[in-house]
């Protein structure tokens, strides 16, 4: 499989070489270049095989050029320990929950599968990478998780002191090992935009093997299509007609999910759920995309004001409005909407949603009532475990969930950072003196 940039100004390149490179040249996103027809192999798989394993026959028909299918089987094996679970909540709506990896949220599905696929490359070609990140939070702790003792890889992420919760900071600091945390004086956007300057400096990139493995890489994209064909398998039988419902900040997840469909996957729709950062769905709606500033809303993981994928599905869809409609519906889901579904499913239920996860069950429900008039059964994606979110689930239902064991474990680790000043010129000194 070749790789294409959404831009249309650079070389294509092969999965390994997307991998490394994160972002294209000519700063669009890696696609794929074909679409090649699962169909057939969707409809053999069956419901008794576990995720790895149905994940690994994916991964070599994909990159049959690149990875042999038992170097698959092996490289699926080590990527996913965990696997999803899918839930009936009510009749025609599952929820699919996507928090059992090691930092409780879907992004682990991503980060593990590239953090693997990077150490699978370097090893064979004995060479090293350095990962260079900055995170407001949450995206660096499941790369932090994923990349923890893998040969070959030092991580190095950037995260401004004092600005994320004790528990975000416990997962980014605790592991040690090859994983090396900067506590940096100043704001997200100052980590960012040392970051950016670092990847820029030609000294830093002729000394040191700098990679990212930031969301827009395509190795955290392509293995979230995974888990909507093993969503499928588990529904054989019960439906053939699937809608997948998804909460959506930059629009990876959903674009992994339209690339599912594209290569076979039976999906009849997709529901765009957002919080009040709704330009997707604006432009569903009336055809004009304008991104704005984010706005603060429980769901923050999805507080995106200029959803990075946007570029990928209009390439998916040829910037074809009307087909790019007539597939993905949209749903935008206030804060006050998003407390009330906490509280009315778990007195309904007793399920305990995540703000996110309610984000889309509101999205569903509703997509239910306005369009659905056939049958078809609803998965509602579930990103993040509600532990994460103690304040709003415990305003919703009076409940404190409960921290999951893996998150309880790391509250109990040991802090381990370097502080360093917001300038290009201190992080260039702890590179190179570290790693050079
Ligand atoms: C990242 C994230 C999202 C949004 O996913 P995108 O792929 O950016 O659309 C939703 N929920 C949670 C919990 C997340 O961490």
């Amino acid at each position: 499989m070749k790789f294409f940039s959404t831009r249309k100004n650079s070389p294509e390149v092969s999965f390994e070489g997307a991998i490394f490179k994160g972002l294209a040249p000519d700063g669009g996103l890696y696609h794929p270049v074909d679409e090649p027809d699962l169909s057939k192999l969707f409809l053999k798989m069956t419901r008794q095989e576990d995720f790895a394993s149905i994940a690994a026959k994916v991964i070599a028909n994909l990159f049959n050029d690149e990875i042999p299918q038992d170097d698959a089987i092996q490289l699926c094996k080590k990527a996913f320990p965990f696997s999803p679970k899918l839930k009936k909540l009510e009749e025609g709506l599952h929820i699919l929950e996507l928090f059992h990896g090691p930092s409780c949220a879907f992004k682990d599905f991503g980060a593990s599968f590239l953090a693997n696929s990077m150490e699978y490359f370097l090893k064979s070609e004995q060479r090293q990478a350095l990962i260079l990140t900055a995170t407001s939070g949450d995206t660096g702790s499941a790369v932090a998780q994923a990349f923890y003792q893998k040969d070959n890889i030092d991580v190095v992420i950037l995260y401004p002191k004092g600005r994320v919760s004790p528990l975000q900071e416990k997962q980014l600091t605790t592991l040690g090992g090859n994983i090396h945390a900067l506590e940096v004086e100043g704001a997200f956007d100052d980590c960012q935009r040392m970051v950016k300057e670092a990847f820029t400096d030609p000294a830093l990139s002729e000394a040191l093997p700098l990679s990212s493995a930031n969301s827009i890489n395509l190795g955290r994209l392509i293995p979230q299509s995974l888990y909507y064909i093993w969503a499928f398998t588990q529904l054989k039988g019960i439906s053939d007609e699937i809608i997948f419902c998804v909460p959506s900040g930059n629009f990876g997840n959903l674009t992994a999910g339209v690339l599912s469909w594209r290569w076979g996957l039976p999906v009849s729709s997709f529901i765009a759920a957002t919080n009040a950062n709704d330009v997707v769905p604006e432009y569903l709606q009336t055809g004009n995309y304008e991104t704005r500033p984010s706005l603060a809303t429980y769901s923050n993981a999805m507080d995106v004001g200029a959803p990075s994928n946007f570029e990928r599905l209009l390439t998916i869809f040829q910037d074809d409005w009307n087909v790019m409609k007539s597939m993905i519906h949209g749903e935008s889901i206030s804060d006050e909407e998003t407390l009330k579904t906490i509280s009315d499913v778990y007195q309904e239920k007793g399920y305990i949603l995540d703000p996110h996860t309610a984000v889309g069950v509101l999205a569903s429900r509703r997509f239910r009532e306005k369009v659905l008039t056939g049958g078809g059964e609803i998965v509602s994606l579930s990103t993040a475990h509600p532990g994460k979110f103690v304040e709003i689930v415990k305003e919703a239902t009076g409940e404190e969930p409960q921290l999951p064991e893996a998150l309880q474990k790391v509250m109990m680790g040991k802090k381990q950072t370097t502080v360093i000043n917001n300038t290009l010129e201190e992080l260039s000194a702890f590179l190179m003196d570290n790693f050079a």
